[in-house]
C-alpha cells in the first residue's frame, strides 16, 4: 500500500513536545545473569540464586539450551524487594533451566509479521500494534515477546531474515492516514483489505513506560494527530517500577489531555500474582485495611489513584495464567477483587501462547479454565468480567466452556466437552461470535492437541493447520 500523504505533526504538537522534559529514572537495574554468577550484585542479592541454580546455568550457557539467548535476565530492585518474600514472584523473574528444556514454539507467535504493513506496526482487527521499545524494566521470563526482547532473526513473508524492527512515528502515522482516507473514500472498507478505519493503537513492546515522557508525548500528540481516537499503553511498569508515575509523567499527561481532549488514554496494566502489588506481613499473610480489603504498597496505590482519578483515563489488566506463578484459584480471586475496587478492570487472562519454551509455562488449557473458573466463585458480578483467552492464528478465542457430561450420542464427547469462541478475527469483524467444539483432552495446551475430536467448527479454528 503506498503511503501518499506523510504524516507531519502540528505546530501544537511540536510545542508540545519540546515543553516536555525527558525526565530520569532510576530503576535500579540488575541486567543479565553475570552479574549474579561473579557475585557482583548487590551484597542482599547474593542468594537470589542459590548457588546449585548457578551452577545449573553455568552448565547450558553458550549451548542451544542458553537461558539468555532464549530471553534475557532483567529485574529491578522494587520487583526484588517484593519478590523477597514471594514465590510466585521469583518464579516470574528467575532463570531456570527448565525454560529450555524443550524449545516447541513458534518464532513468530501469531504470524505477526504476516500482518505488519510497516516495520513495527502490527495491524489486525480495527486495532494496531506498535512495537515501541525493545525491552521492559525487568523481564517476565514467560513473555510472549521474547523474540523481540532478546533480538531474535524471523522470517519475513518475501523471505528476508531480521530481526523485529521497533515502529517509527512517522512511518505508523502515515500509513494511519492512508489507511483511514482508503476506507472514508470507499464507503467505510478498505478497498483492498476491506478493513475498517484505524481507531486505536497499543503502544507495546516490551513497555512504552521505559521511554522518556518526551517520547511519550511525541508518540500521542502524533497518533491522535493521524486520527486514533483511544490509545492503549501496555504496560507492567507498576509491579516493575511503580515510582515511574511520578509528577512529572502527570504533569505531560495532562498537558496532552487539554491539547487533545478526544483521545482517550486506557493502560491496559499487568500483574500476575496479588503479592505484587498487596502488602504482607512477616508470616505472609496479606494485611487487610481498615474499613475494608486489602492493603497495597504505598506506591504503586498512588500510581493507580493517580491513574483512575481522571475520567478520561482507562485501567484494565491482563495476565496469562502461568504454571508455578499463578496457577492458583484463591490468590486469582484475591486479585481480580482487589483490582476492582481499585478501579482497575479485570479484562483477560490468557491460556499460554506458543512462544518458545512455553511448554515450560502453560497450563493445560482445560486446566486454566476450571482455574479462572473457580477463582471467580464468591466474586460478585462485577469482579468477574475477566474472560479466558487464547491467541489463535485466526484471531483472539474465548475459552467459554469446559463440561465434564458429554453430548449424548455425539462421538469424542465422551468426556465432556471444550467450548471456543472467536472474539475477533485478525482481519475483519464478521467471523466474532463463531464456535467451535471439542472432545475434551485435559493434556492439551494448544489446538494441535484438539485435532482429532473437533464435534463441531463454524469458527474455522480447525479447518486447517494454521495454528
Ligand atoms: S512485561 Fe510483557 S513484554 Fe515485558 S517481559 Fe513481561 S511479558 Fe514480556
Amino acid at each position: 500500500m503506498s503511503t501518499a500523504e506523510a504524516f507531519t505533526p502540528s505546530q501544537i504538537a511540536q510545542n508540545f513536545v519540546e515543553s516536555i522534559d525527558k525526565g530520569k529514572y532510576d530503576r535500579q537495574i540488575t541486567a543479565g545473569l553475570k552479574k549474579f554468577l561473579n557475585k557482583s550484585v548487590d551484597e542482599d542479592m547474593t542468594g537470589f540464586y542459590s548457588d546449585d541454580e548457578l551452577d545449573a546455568l553455568v552448565e547450558i550457557q553458550g549451548t542451544d539450551r542458553d537461558i539468555e539467548s532464549r530471553m534475557p535476565v532483567k529485574i529491578t530492585r522494587h520487583y526484588f524487594e517484593q519478590a523477597k518474600n514471594s514465590v510466585a514472584m521469583q518464579q516470574l523473574i528467575k532463570a531456570s533451566p527448565d525454560e529450555t528444556f524443550d524449545l516447541a514454539g513458534s518464532a513468530d507467535p501469531g504470524n505477526q509479521m504476516t500482518y505488519a504493513p510497516v516495520e513495527g506496526l502490527i495491524h489486525k482487527y480495527e486495532l494496531g500494534l506498535a512495537y515501541v521499545a525493545s525491552t521492559c524494566s525487568a523481564h517476565c521470563r514467560f513473555c510472549y515477546r521474547e523474540e523481540l526482547i532478546a533480538r531474535k532473526d524471523i522470517e519475513r513473508a518475501d523471505g528476508t531474515v531480521a530481526p523485529k524492527g521497533l515502529a517509527q512515528i512517522d512511518e505508523v502515522c502515515s500509513y494511519i492516514l492512508e489507511h483511514n482516507r482508503l476506507v472514508d473514500a470507499n464507503g467505510g472498507r478498505h478497498p483492498e483489505t476491506d478493513r475498517e478505519k484505524l481507531r486505536e493503537i497499543l503502544m507495546s513492546g516490551g513497555d512504552p513506560m521505559v521511554l522518556s515522557n518526551k517520547k511519550i508525548a511525541e508518540w500521542w500528540a502524533s497518533l491522535s494527530e493521524a486520527g486514533i481516537e483511544s490509545i492503549r499503553i501496555g504496560t507492567k511498569e507498576l509491579a516493575f517500577f511503580p515510582d515511574r508515575f511520578d509528577d512529572a509523567f502527570f504533569e505531560m499527561l495532562d498537558k496532552f489531555h487539554e491539547l487533545y481532549p478526544e483521545t482517550k488514554l486506557r493502560f491496559v496494566v499487568h500483574f500476575n500474582h496479588p503479592d505484587e502489588f498487596l502488602k504482607k506481613d512477616a508470616d505472609g499473610n496479606y494485611l487487610s485495611q481498615p474499613g475494608g480489603g486489602l492493603q497495597w504498597l504505598d506506591n504503586t496505590k498512588r500510581a493507580v489513584e493517580r491513574l483512575a482519578s481522571r475520567n478520561w483515563v482507562n485501567i484494565d489488566n491482563q495476565s496469562p495464567i502461568i504454571r508455578g506463578i499463578n496457577n492458583d484459584p484463591d490468590m486469582l480471586r484475591i486479585m481480580q477483587r482487589e483490582l476492582k475496587r481499585n478501579r482497575v478492570e479485570n479484562h483477560y487472562f490468557f491460556a499460554g501462547r506458543d512462544i518458545v519454551g512455553h511448554r515450560a509455562f502453560n497450563v493445560p488449557i482445560e486446566e486454566a479454565w476450571r482455574i479462572l473458573n473457580e477463582s471467580q466463585m464468591g466474586l460478585s458480578g462485577v469482579e468477574i468480567h475477566a474472560r479466558l483467552s487464547i491467541t489463535h492464528y485466526k484471531g483472539k478465542t474465548e475459552i467459554v466452556a469446559v463440561t465434564n457430561d458429554p453430548i449424548p450420542g455425539v462421538p469424542a464427547s465422551e468426556n465432556g466437552f471444550v467450548v471456543f469462541k472467536l472474539h475477533r478475527g485478525v482481519g475483519n469483524a464478521e467471523t466474532r461470535g463463531r464456535v467451535a467444539i471439542c472432545g475434551r483432552n485435559p493434556k492439551a495446551i494448544w489446538f494441535n492437541d484438539y485435532e482429532d475430536r473437533v464435534i463441531m467448527d463454524e469458527a474455522g479454528l480447525f479447518t486447517k493447520a494454521i495454528y
